[in-house]
Order: C-alpha cells, then sequence, then structure tokens
C-alpha cells in the first residue's frame, strides 16, 4: 500500500478571522513536513470591507493573535490598533445604577496569562492579519473570488466560483463565514442561517461631539428591557466611540432597513431617520446622560441583523471542512471570534500530528475534540440573548437584580476559561498503524 501523504495543496474559502488564522496556523505546523505546501486563500470581496465596527477581543482571542502574529501587528498601529479594555461595566439604563462588570484583569491590575481585553476596529483587525498573512512565505490570499458551489472527486474537492473559475485542492476549508456558500451549496445542504430575531445597531462617533462625562472607564454595556446598548472606546486615544444596540427586530422589517449601494439619497435619508427613531423609541427613557446623547444626537446607526447557524449538522465531507461560524454560527458574544481562532488552531495542529492518515481520520479526530464545547457555547450564548428580547415592566426589573447575581456566580468559570490555550490543549493521537503494533509487540517479546 502507498504511504498517505500529508495536503499539499490547499484552498481556504474566505479571508474572515478564521480563514487567515487557518492559513497562518497551517503554515506554520506543515511547513515542516510539507516543503511544497502551497496555502491559498479565496475572499469574495474585491477588497477588504471596512463594514461590521468594532469587536471585543477577549483574554483568549488576544493570546491567540499573539500566536499567530497578528498582536504584534495590531500594537504597531498606533492608537487605531484597539482600546485595551480592562473591564465591561454594566449599568441600568433606567436608573444609571452600576450593576457589576466583566473583569479581564485579576486582583492586581493583570490580564489573565498577560491578556486582557480590547476593542478594535474590524477593519484594523483585518488589516494586521492580512500583513501577517502575506509574510508567510506558502500563503496567498486571492480576492473577487465568490464560491457558489462545489463538489468532491477521488483525490481532490473542487470549488466553483460566480466568475466561472474554479480552484482544485487536496483539502478545502470553508471558512466563509455564517452564510457560508461552501455549507449550504457543498458540505451541508439543509443546514442555513437563520435569523435570531435580534439585530445590532450600530455606530461610531467621535468622543468630542459627546459633551456629557462618559460613565465608563473603557467599555460599558447599558441594560433595559427593551434590549442592550454597548458603548466603547475602540482606539487607544479615546477618539471614537463605538455604539451597538443589540434590539429585538422583526425579520419582515428588516427589509425596510437596509442601506444598499446604488440607493438615491432620499432612500438612504429616510432609512438613516427611521433607525435614529428606532433607537430612541426603545431607549429614549435613558438615564445616562452621554448614552442619552448619542440616543438624541444626529448619530448615523447601521443595522446588522443578527443570524446563527445551528452546530449540530454535518461539518466534513471526504476532503472539505467547515470551521469557524461557516460550520456554527452562535449569536455573537464576546467570545465568538475566539471559537473561530480555536477552531483555526486546533485543526492545523491535528491535521499535523494525522499527516500520515487519512484526511477523514484527522477530520474525526478533530470533531470528537470539538462537538460538545461548540455544542456547549452555542446554547450557552443562546440563552445570553433570550435577555435582550423585548421585556415588560417587572420582567425588565428581575433582569436587573439577576444580572449582578448572574455576573458574580459565573465570574469562576469565565475567569477558568480566559487561561485557555489551544497551542496546548492535548490532542487525540492516531491509532497506532498495523505494522507498528506487530512491530511493538515483537520487541517486546525479544525483551520478556
Ligand atoms: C454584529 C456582530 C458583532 C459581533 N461582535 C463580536 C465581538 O464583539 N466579539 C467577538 O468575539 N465576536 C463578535 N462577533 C462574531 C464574530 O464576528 C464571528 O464569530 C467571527 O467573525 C467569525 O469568523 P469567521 O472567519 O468564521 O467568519 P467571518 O468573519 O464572517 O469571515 C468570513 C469571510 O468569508 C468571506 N465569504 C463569505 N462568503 C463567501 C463566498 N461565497 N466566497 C468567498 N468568500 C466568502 C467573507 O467575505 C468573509 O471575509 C460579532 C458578529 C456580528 C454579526
Amino acid at each position: 500500500m502507498e504511504p498517505i501523504s500529508p495536503p499539499q495543496n490547499i484552498v481556504i474559502i474566505g479571508a474572515g478571522i478564521a480563514g487567515i488564522a487557518c492559513a497562518l496556523s497551517i503554515s506554520r505546523e506543515l511547513s515542516p513536513f510539507v516543503p511544497n505546501l502551497k496555502i491559498t486563500v479565496y475572499e469574495r470581496h474585491d477588497i477588504l470591507s471596512t463594514s461590521g465596527g468594532a469587536i471585543n477581543l477577549t483574554p483568549v482571542a488576544q493570546r491567540h493573535l499573539a500566536q499567530l502574529g497578528v498582536l504584534d501587528e495590531l500594537d504597531r498601529m498606533g492608537p487605531e490598533g484597539g482600546a485595551d479594555v480592562d473591564a465591561i461595566e454594566l449599568f441600568s439604563m433606567r436608573s444609571g445604577r452600576s450593576i457589576g462588570s466583566i473583569n479581564f484583569t485579576d486582583n492586581q491590575g493583570k490580564g489573565f496569562g498577560g491578556y486582557k481585553g480590547r476593542r478594535v476596529m474590524r477593519i484594523a483587525l483585518s488589516v494586521a492579519m492580512l500583513t501577517v498573512a502575506e509574510r508567510a512565505r506558502n500563503v496567498e490570499i486571492v480576492f473577487g473570488k465568490k464560491v457558489i458551489g462545489g463538489e468532491e472527486f477521488q483525490g481532490s474537492a473542487v470549488v466553483h466560483f460566480q466568475d466561472g473559475t474554479k480552484a482544485v485542492g487536496d483539502l478545502v476549508i470553508g471558512c466563509d463565514g455564517v452564510h457560508s456558500a461552501v455549507r449550504t451549496r457543498f458540505v451541508d445542504v439543509d443546514r442555513p442561517a437563520e435569523y435570531t430575531g435580534l439585530s445590532f445597531l450600530q455606530a461610531t462617533i467621535d468622543s468630542d461631539t459627546i459633551s456629557s462625562p462618559t460613565h465608563f472607564r473603557t467599555s460599558s454595556l447599558n441594560i433595559s428591557r427593551h434590549g442592550s446598548m454597548l458603548a466603547s472606546y475602540c482606539d487607544r486615544d479615546g477618539e471614537q466611540i463605538f455604539a451597538a444596540a443589540i434590539v429585538q427586530f422583526s425579520q419582515e422589517s428588516l427589509s425596510r432597513y437596509r442601506l444598499e449601494p446604488g440607493q438615491d439619497w432620499a432612500t438612504q435619508h429616510k432609512i438613516r431617520c427611521a433607525l435614529r427613531e428606532e433607537v430612541r423609541d426603545r431607549f429614549g427613557k435613558c438615564a445616562i446622560p452621554c448614552i442619552k446623547e448619542m440616543i438624541e444626537g444626529k448619530v448615523d446607526w447601521m443595522l446588522y441583523p443578527v443570524y446563527q447557524v445551528r452546530p449540530g449538522g454535518r461539518w466534513c465531507l471526504n476532503r472539505v471542512i467547515l470551521l469557524g461560524d461557516a460550520a456554527h454560527a452562535m449569536p455573537p458574544r464576546d467570545e465568538s471570534a475566539a471559537y473561530a481562532l480555536d477552531d483555526a488552531i486546533l485543526f492545523s495542529r491535528i491535521l499535523s500530528s494525522y499527516r500520515s492518515e487519512p484526511l477523514t481520520e484527522a477530520f474525526d479526530a478533530y470533531e470528537t475534540l470539538r462537538r460538545d464545547t461548540i455544542n456547549h457555547a452555542f446554547k450557552a450564548s443562546r440563552r445570553m440573548w433570550e435577555r435582550n428580547r423585548e421585556m415588560g415592566f417587572l420582567e425588565g426589573r428581575i433582569k436587573e437584580w439577576m444580572m449582578s447575581f448572574h455576573l458574580k456566580t459565573n465570574e469562576n468559570a469565565r475567569e477558568a476559561a480566559w487561561a485557555f490555550d489551544a497551542t496546548k490543549m492535548a490532542l487525540p493521537t492516531p491509532a497506532p498503524s498495523e505494522d507498528l503494533v506487530s512491530l511493538n509487540s515483537f520487541l517486546r517479546n525479544r525483551t520478556l
């Protein structure tokens, strides 16, 4: 029988967090064993997308970005590389009262394993990741390639792009996000993304346009019975505040608020005014002066409907696997990007240690390692999101009381989770081959 060789030509779909992290991590893990390793990342956008606002990175996400060399690159950007977050402070919008905090530092003010939280604009994170990827000698990124389908053959998998071209790989990794075409056209066609019923209304606001003092140090989550409003600096100099309201929106109303390229000025203006009204209707009675100013000011809010992908379906075929949101998009919380990074690092390590085994065995080992964790995280994030649905007066008060209790009781589990390091986690190991088993027993018998 011919020995099995590791994949040499790897195709990754999507240049998001999972896709680039996967390219960097596979390059590091497989390069010593595969001299002609070629990793090509195909991204549907022609250029990096500037939309999406800011993202919070937990200590786990920062640790993994540091290991991939991305954190140094973010730091080199200066103030735009993001604001350090010691804690997300929680407040009641009704009373302005402090409810508690999610701390990213220990009692001595030190980050967990050296890392705190960070709030950074998505575009800055993408630029940092791409800069590191460009330096990797066996990674290439090709823009303007939207996947529309694919198929598997004996020793390869093929993806088809909208422009009529295709890419062939020994291994194809779908990292194309919540609406993944690799999943819906190829791996698991019966698992579309589902609208959660909740949306983000996001805006970036110049701090000097807000005259009231801010009630938070770097980051705040302001709770009400109509949803929550996040307000956080997203640059080190505190020049910009990222605001995001998490609110219930019916699926039918989404199309009314969609800003699209090509819309005339009057339509865009009407949508912007309607979104401002939506924010005022829900949070107009806020008792926190700086949040009230944001709500009543001429802020341009953008609507981001939130979708989820239940993790319970198929994650792989024989030569294709899904990672990140493509496999399991949970309603986003601060850990979501960390799960995409964990996926990339763990899969790359397994791919390397199973390099002499069929790909399907590496896929099985990865699923065995990951399924339970992801199912558990998905359920936890669904429960958390339920708290942002519209509530009656009494239920809203109970939510506030329960929130401080909840923050306290989960503190230890949360902080323990921030110590996680995907580069150190014990992995399943390939079963020894029959030849090796018989050699071992021969040697054992000889020494007896
Ligand atoms: C509004 C919002 C706020 C969030 N805030 C946070 C937060 O604060 N902290 C946090 O940890 N997580 C947050 N998340 C979740 C986090 O953004 C995701 O978990 C993370 O981006 C997943 O990474 P990914 O690489 O799997 O997918 P993505 O980041 O979505 O990347 C997918 C990539 O694939 C490309 N692509 C898509 N379709 C195709 C195709 N057909 N062909 C080729 N390329 C394609 C896309 O253009 C994109 O570049 C938030 C999510 C949302 C929606």
